[in-house]
């Protein structure tokens, strides 16, 4: 009889995931912990249950556009995957964004909210990507004060009835520019009733939502970003059909092919303002803020889910006498990925912890500072880990990494749009000077990562505290240096410097962990997961002749 290797399983993706039980133990009050612990089980038990089934079985499916009825009607409808259908149900009815608003935990809502997204994603396509742009538009419209738009939209927003459920778009990207949104030419005329847009947007992933938040410029207002006004859009008419938009075509994408990416021509759509009559870019903001924080702990899923199949299959896969997971260099392999993966996940939900701090008031000025400068950290940092440890883990399996039909490989190239959309590494890495230049300089990071470590006393901790300490210090004066030495110097640093940042806070935070862990007696995973992630170099920064990189690139 032929060889036929078993494949991969996957259990409760809840109970199996040691390091977000942990993380939720020590961050959560243990009566919080016992409230949703039911529903995260639940959530777990489906993500590696049926979701997971459907998601393998649905993987040829993709989102269908008919643009044109029998009879010669535009009508542009999208048809997304039967998985994508059953995944928004689901998301209703556990309250993936609604958790967040209900804030029934107080400041510990958006852990709460975060950790059923971490279970929820890895198994349903990146439908994790409409979810967090609905939930970023409730959270732009709430902070809008524009009652009319908080009343009609955000109980569908936030509700966790699946008939009444709306998802929300997010359309910022022209073809001009999608870091550069300022060159936008969607132009807003009011037509004495309303708000009219014409213009094309150029990647518009929530195109099956009900309603999109979007940016335009108000006839005569000025050149660039300050010019552009925030606007509120219903996709459809009462009748059901499009209200004034085509979609010109869905994209043909590397990844994330479950996720309707549109283009669109915005022909006269009806509108209406959110808030101001310019302004748009900064009172979008918020809605990044979530966004990428959303896109953060996509990151860390994605990796746990990619370590939970690779580990699970060498546990099955025997070579050389012995299953891989016997393999010292294996589990070498495995084990360096396992340390990124879990300094993900640690600074991921941190910035989770301290959003929902912020929201319930409960965070201090400093705290409130810190969110602002680690969102971006975050999802730069994770996005990149994301990649790298995807590409890892279908190399552990060798050649059935590379075929389809094991779904491994939509892993990797779901993955690799989380270093790109919402923010691409270059542009968050100057996003992250300009705040740090608002905020009175890096010292209020350097601040925030001794407080990290103040409770570290284990010898090899107090070693990775100092590390910490060297290498914040050393991005310091590097910063210093480099605005001193002009703009050019200091942006060509800046993602150099953003991920010594990252990875700095990642392993203060694995830390800290670890000093709780061992305090509490629970084995010595956290502390393996410190020393593994402090075994790679977390000062990336080098001095690099811009001269150099210019002559390399010259022709
Ligand atoms: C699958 C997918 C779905 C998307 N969905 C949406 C959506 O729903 N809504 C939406 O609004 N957008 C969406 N986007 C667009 C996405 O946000 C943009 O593609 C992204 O922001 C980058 O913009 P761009 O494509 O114009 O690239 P550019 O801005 O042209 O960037 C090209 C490269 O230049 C670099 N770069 C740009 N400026 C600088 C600089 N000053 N210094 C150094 N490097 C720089 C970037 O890092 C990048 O590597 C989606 C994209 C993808 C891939």
């Amino acid at each position: 009889m032929a060889f036929i290797q078993t494949p991969p399983e996957l259990g409760n993706q809840y109970t199996s995931d040691r390091a977000l039980r942990e993380l939720l133990v020590h961050a959560l009050p243990p009566d919080v912990l016992r409230e949703i612990e039911a529903a995260l089980s639940t959530m777990g038990e489906r993500a590696g249950g049926e979701l997971y089934r459907m998601q393998l079985a649905d993987r040829g499916n993709e989102p269908m556009l008919t643009q044109w009825d029998a009879w010669g009607n535009r009508i542009d409808r999208i048809e997304v995957s039967p998985l994508w259908r059953v995944a928004e149900r689901i998301a209703a009815e556990e309250g993936l964004v609604a958790t967040a608003y209900a804030r029934k935990h107080g400041a510990y809502s958006r852990l709460h909210q975060f950790a059923l997204a971490y279970l929820f994603m890895p198994s349903t396509d990146l439908y994790g990507c409409p979810l967090a742009m609905t939930d970023g538009a409730a959270c732009v419209l709430l902070g809008s004060g524009n009652e009319k738009l908080i009343k009609r939209a955000v109980p569908r927003l936030t509700t966790r009835d699946p008939s009444e459920f709306w998802t929300s778009g997010q359309w910022m990207t022209e073809a001009s520019g999608g870091s550069d949104v300022g060159l936008s030419a969607t132009v807003a005329r009011h037509d004495g009733e309303t708000w009219r847009l014409t213009g094309r947007k150029w990647f518009a992933s929530a195109t099956a939502s009900r309603m999109a938040l979007t940016l335009a410029r108000p006839e005569g207002n000025p050149a660039g970003g300050k010019g552009l006004a925030l606007f509120y859009v219903e996709t459809r008419d009462a009748s059901g059909m499009p209200n004034r938009i085509l979609v010109n075509r869905l994209k043909d994408k590397l990844g994330t092919r479950k996720v309707p990416t549109a283009e669109l021509e915005l022909d006269g759509t009806p509108a209406e303002l959110v808030m101001g009559l310019g302004d748009g870019i900064r009172n979008i903001a918020p809605l990044l803020n979530i966004t990428r924080t959303w896109n953060s702990v996509c990151a860390a899923a994605f990796m746990r889910r990619g370590l939970a199949l690779a580990r699970d299959y060498a546990r099955r896969r025997i070579a050389f006498g012995a299953p891989l997971a016997s393999k010292p260099l294996h589990i070498d392999t495995l084990a360096g990925i396992e340390a990124e993966f879990q300094g993900a996940l640690q600074l991921a939900f941190f910035v989770a912890e301290l959003l929902g701090r912020s929201e319930a008031g409960r965070a201090s000025g400093e705290q409130a500072g810190l969110l602002r400068l680690l969102v971006p950290i975050a999802k730069l940092t994770t996005g990149k880990q994301a990649v790298a440890v995807l590409s890892e883990v279908i190399e552990a399996f060798g050649g059935a990494g590379y075929v389809e039909d094991t779904g491994l490989p939509l892993l990797l190239r779901d993955a690799h749009v989380l270093p790109i959309w919402e923010g691409t590494t270059n542009v968050l890495s100057l996003d992250l000077l300009g705040a740090l230049t608002a905020a009175g300089g890096i010292q209020v990071l350097q601040r925030e990562a001794r407080l990290l470590l103040q409770g570290v006393r284990e010898a090899s901790l107090l070693r990775i505290s100092a590390l910490i300490e060297r290498t914040l210090e050393a991005a310091a004066v590097w910063l210093e240096q480099a605005q001193h030495a002009g703009e050019a110097e200091s942006e060509a640093g800046a993602r150099r410097f953003a991920l010594t940042v990252g990875r700095s806070f990642e392993l203060a935070l694995l830390a800290r962990h670890a000093q709780w862990s061992s305090d509490n007696q629970r084995g010595s995973h956290a502390l393996a997961a410190a020393r593994r992630f402090s075994a790679i170099p977390i000062n990336l920064i080098t001095s690099i002749d811009r001269n150099d990189s210019m002559a390399l690139l010259a022709d």
